[in-house]
């Protein structure tokens, strides 16, 4: 245990690559319902989220992010299964365990807004948001977890109250926003927030979820401007524009609203998730990821951007072999090469 460095050590040398999106990429292989999106998989599959962990770990993920988001106490009631809450929990970060002893990769425990907070009842609010993250918490230290991450936070007031009750229990904190609106609900803009969370010791704060890299990448040129700790920065791979900033947002021409499961038009490929990873390094950020809709190809050219070779780079594309894109087109497939480059 004692020869694995720990979150704070591995940003101090350079940049940490994660990888979330579990709950999307679970949905779409048919284990976690939309709506709710419940993890109700690690109850009911968990061989499907161990899989999915080896898959980013192999793509060259540094962090087995647990799976307990949305797996919170009034998200459990919801689809009925408030007695099975820290089963979920303590098996999430089981799995996660277990993942990331493959590779030498961090533990981080998971939390998330947490729809209970408003800024208009602070007082009540506060004091359930502060139950369901110190009960989470707590089963996720219990479990052996090196850090926890808060994320998908629109309220500047649950950000601080995730970072108090991480510190409580001595963990780095890594605390990322995300919002709809282009400030967070109580009006507080994200470079701001970054900046006071940072100034009240959280470890790591930044950005995750929401917006794709396109609007993502401004902002974290700001919030590296008044930040001089640690910044992460975990966009959606969806082509976010000025006009439609958060994939929530997106939609084609005259169009409905794609998310959340009808986003794939605006699917970023490989390509450009390893372009952000590129962008994203040399703006200073140090925990460098993807979020919703993330898949393990977009990790693996990601950390091939920041220059690694993980183990599944072993199959990395090699387009020089295809028998008609690649260099040795047989002769007999010469008349067709038209239909293929054109
Ligand atoms: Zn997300």
């Amino acid at each position: 245990m004692a020869d694995k460095p720990g979150l704070l050590e591995r940003l101090a040398k350079g940049v940490v690559l994660g990888a979330e999106g579990y709950v999307f990429e679970l949905e779409r292989r048919g284990y976690i319902k939309a709506g709710p999106f419940v993890p109700e998989v690690v109850l009911d599959f968990p061989e499907a989220v161990d899989e999915l962990h080896r898959e980013f770990l192999r793509a060259g993920a540094e962090v087995m992010v647990a799976l307990t988001y949305y797996g919170d106490r009034e998200k459990l009631k919801t689809v009925g299964r408030e007695g099975e809450l820290e089963t979920l929990n303590r098996r999430a970060v089981k799995l996660a365990k277990k993942a990331a002893a493959e590779g030498n990769a961090l533990v981080a425990g998971d939390i998330c807004n947490t729809w209970v907070y408003d800024h208009n009842d602070k007082e009540a609010s506060s004091k359930k948001v502060r139950q369901i993250y110190t009960e989470q918490v707590s089963w996720a230290v219990d479990e052996g977890v090196d850090f926890i991450i808060a994320e998908t936070l629109d309220y500047f007031g649950e950000g601080m109250l995730a970072l108090e009750v991480i510190k409580s229990f001595g963990l780095p904190a890594m605390i990322t926003f995300a919002s709809v609106q282009d400030t967070l609900r109580e009006g507080i803009s994200h470079v701001e927030a970054c900046r006071l969370l940072a100034a009240e010791g959280a470890d790591v704060v930044g950005l995750n979820c929401s917006r794709g890299p396109g609007t993502m990448l401004p902002m974290l040129r700001e919030i590296r401007q008044v930040v001089s700790g640690y910044v992460a920065a975990q966009p959606v791979p969806y082509r976010t524009t000025p006009d439609q900033y958060a994939f929530q947002q997106l939609r084609e021409p005259g169009g409905e609203r794609l998310f959340p499961i009808a986003l794939e038009p605006f699917l970023c490929n490989r390509f450009e998730m390893a372009d952000f990873a590129r962008q994203a390094e040399e703006i200073g950020v140090n925990y460098i990821g993807i979020c919703c809709g993330g898949a393990p190809h977009h990790v693996r050219a990601m950390a091939e951007a920041l220059g690694r070779t993980p183990s599944a780079s072993r199959y990395s594309p090699e387009l020089s072999l295809h028998p008609m894109i690649g260099k040795h087109v047989h002769e007999k497939d010469e008349e067709f090469l038209g239909h293929w480059k054109d």
